[in-house]
């Protein structure tokens, strides 16, 4: 089947400008910078009082409510701050610091490294092929679950 099918190339160069064919045009968008706050709404799905960002090593701490604390621990977090101030972050007005997972790392929200950005621009920028993957998985999945179905059903028969 591969290499005897049709092969049309859609013109994705020209992002945004209105196409001769009627089609609707792509919608105008520059790579992001940083992170959009609809991304970061999809990634996070926790809160911690302490937590390290798996994509640069940072360490960000809350201490709103410093009774949160075990003895010692935000004392050694500030001394470590005061040390290295740029790898360790306290974060004054929170006990709950936002962060979830993305490609098996820990990201936390807003963070300086602004790793996540590279995902975001990924997603959208092949978000045609993305969404066409997902619907053709989405419906070879339908038509397994049919064939099942059926079996399932041939068997009850036999019984
Ligand atoms: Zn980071």
């Amino acid at each position: 089947m591969i290499g005897r099918r049709k092969v049309c190339f859609r013109d994705i160069s020209k992002f945004g400008e209105k196409q001769k064919d009627g089609q609707i045009p792509f919608t105008e968008i520059n790579k992001l910078e940083k992170a959009s706050e609809v991304f970061w709404d999809a990634i996070i799905n926790a809160g911690s009082l302490v937590i390290t960002c798996e994509f640069c090593g940072r360490t960000y701490f809350g201490s709103y409510s410093e009774g949160w604390y075990d003895e010692g621990e935000l004392e050694d977090l500030r001394a470590s701050a005061k040390k290295e101030p740029d790898k360790y972050i306290e974060l004054y007005d929170t006990d709950s610091i936002s962060w979830g997972y993305i490609d098996g790392r820990q990201a936390v929200y807003s963070c300086a490294c602004n790793n996540v950005v590279k995902y975001e621009n990924w997603i959208w920028q092949h978000r045609h092929l993305i969404s066409q993957y997902l619907n053709k998985r989405v419906k070879k999945m339908k038509e397994d679950l049919k064939a099942e179905q059926y079996v399932t059903s041939q068997l009850k028969e036999v019984e």
